[in-house]
């Protein structure tokens, strides 16, 4: 399937408001060795390279592999940045020294440097960390990062749309998770955002992150499906949950609670609010339910270029919501026997509230009918 236009990324002011960050700090550059960060900054998204952030231009160091590559994206993404190609790695690593040359203060990022390398970079040139700016700054999406975001929700939505419906013919967990991985693409997405979890039965079910096996889906079960896109880069992330036949008394009543749990959590997301409020808002409820042990993990997590990022919202976080986040609400309920429910929806951060980025129905844990289109 082609895919719709979708507006640019706005790459242009972002290594200003970096500079910004940097020199209020007392740093004249910044080594950006994660490939996330240094995606997010220059558009290029290949394996290997580095970017010396400096007060009057950017240099992307890479490999003899990418040099089409980072010209091209490079471009695409409207950055101009001096690309130096060095074959080995202690060539790049003095072409990077070498951009530095004259700088007072070099932050990098040392929760993404393995101590061998801050230790190299360390004894050529004056070293501190600086670690968090790109990630706070890459919490705020634009309308170019939100629409992809909205076309992989969008693939993930078609794709169970045309799965769920088969969930009680038979098939294993896998092959559940094939189907969906596949239909995926062929709404056009680039592939899946994670392995998708397909959790079946009162084991698999019960277990948050259960690795999608080849058991059988059989009448009475549970089944947990967590499935998301990739495009460009950018992820989507959604769970439903469902009961193959008609959910007994319990089941019914669990997915009913859940629902309106989750619904609480959904309506807690707005600018201001702290996000371990949102985990509150569903902890909470679970607690008032008796069913506090049936909670085994925080409520949500930022998704952008990487699934899991800032902010989390679980009862530790610091962190308060903003107009750009965007963020999971995936309360759930699990217990060995029973098996379990996580209702996970994708909800951008607004100025006046939030919205909904996922559109799979989640009123009823009963398998839906085949789309008609
Ligand atoms: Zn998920
Ligand atoms: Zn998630």
């Amino acid at each position: 399937m082609t895919r719709p236009d979708l507006p640019p990324i706005e790459y242009a002011g972002r290594a200003a408001a970096l500079r910004e960050r940097l020199t209020a700090a007392g740093i004249d550059g910044l080594a950006i060795t994660d490939p996330t960060s240094l995606r997010w900054v220059t558009g290029f998204s290949g394996s290997n390279g580095a970017v010396a952030v400096l007060p009057d231009r950017i240099v992307l160091v890479t490999d003899n592999r990418y040099r089409e590559r980072a010209a091209e994206e490079l471009a695409a993404a409207g950055v101009e940045a001096e690309v130096l190609i060095g074959v080995t790695q202690p060539e790049q690593r003095a072409l990077l020294v070498g951009a530095f040359a004259g700088c007072r203060q070099v932050g990098a990022e040392a929760t993404s440097l393995s101590h061998a390398r801050w230790e190299q970079l360390a004894g050529e040139v004056p070293l501190v960390a600086a670690d968090g700016h790109v990630a706070d700054l890459r919490r705020t999406k634009d309308a170019g990062e939100i629409a992809r975001m909205e076309l992989a929700c969008r693939c993930a939505d078609a794709a169970l749309a045309e799965v769920a419906p088969t969930l009680g013919d038979g098939l294993t967990e896998a092959d559940v998770r094939d189907e969906l991985e596949h239909r995926m693409r062929r709404h056009g997405a680039d592939g899946p955002s994670y392995a998708t979890i397909v959790a079946s039965g009162p084991e698999h079910a019960a277990r948050p992150h259960h690795e999608t096996g080849r058991r059988s889906i059989v009448e009475g079960d549970t089944v947990v499906i967590d499935v998301g896109a990739l495009v460009d880069g950018y992820h989507s992330d959604m769970t439903r949950s469902f009961v193959i036949g008609t959910p007994t008394a319990q089941q019914q009543r669990l997915y009913d609670l859940l629902l309106d749990v989750q619904l609480a959590g959904v309506a807690a997301v707005s600018a201001g609010t702290a996000a371990s409020d949102v985990d509150a808002a569903c902890r909470e409820r679970v607690a008032d339910a008796g069913l506090i042990d049936w909670y085994l993990h925080s409520t949500g997590h930022g998704v952008g270029l990487l699934i899991h990022e800032d902010p989390f919202e679980s009862p530790v976080s610091t962190m308060t919501l903003r107009a750009g986040d965007v963020v999971t609400v995936e309360p759930g309920l699990y217990r060995v026997g029973f098996g379990g429910f996580r209702i996970e929806d994708l909800v951008e951060v607004t100025h006046d509230g939030h919205r909904i980025l996922t559109a799979f129905p989640k009123d009823s844990p009963c398998l839906p009918s085949p789309p008609t289109t």
